[in-house]
């Protein structure tokens, strides 16, 4: 059975979309742990990071570093943080968080964001992204 994010790539669950290229695809976490969280994925179904091969492992790191870049336009912070967990969706992702503080990256921490807020900055990182 397809991943949640396979049917997100294939369009048949809606997402807030930030970036796509052809073997890569960005978009916002339902439930962000900070005002700007990103999942980065491969469109490619692997479950483990450290199973992808080496061509698409180096592909959505670079991929994620452009969105990453776009994204500190957007969403000030001291640093872009990246973490990879993997443990409730079973599709590779990278998660990318704006972080000003140790303790923004927690995920036992979520901020609440209407749907109109997702999309207005959906669309603001995507334009924000340098190619
Ligand atoms: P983990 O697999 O533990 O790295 O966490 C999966 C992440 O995917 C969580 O942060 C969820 O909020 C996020 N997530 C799950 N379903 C969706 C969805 N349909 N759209 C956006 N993010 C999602």
């Amino acid at each position: 059975m397809a991943s949640i994010f396979s049917k997100i790539v294939a369009g048949e669950i809606p997402c807030y979309k930030v970036a796509e290229t052809e073997h890569c695809f960005a978009f916002l976490d339902i439930n962000p742990v900070v005002k700007g969280h990103v999942l980065c994925i491969p469109k490619q179904e692997v479950d483990y990071i450290f199973d992808l091969d080496d061509e698409l492992f180096c592909e959505l790191h670079l991929f994620a570093k452009k969105v990453a870049k776009g994204l500190k336009k957007v969403c000030p912070c001291i640093k872009v943080g990246e973490a990879v967990v993997g443990i409730d969706v079973p599709h590779v992702h990278i998660h990318l968080m704006p972080l000003n503080k140790p303790g923004d990256l927690n995920f036992g921490h979520h901020v609440a964001m209407t749907p109109e807020e997702l999309k207005a900055l959906a669309s603001e990182i995507s334009a924000a992204i340098e190619w």
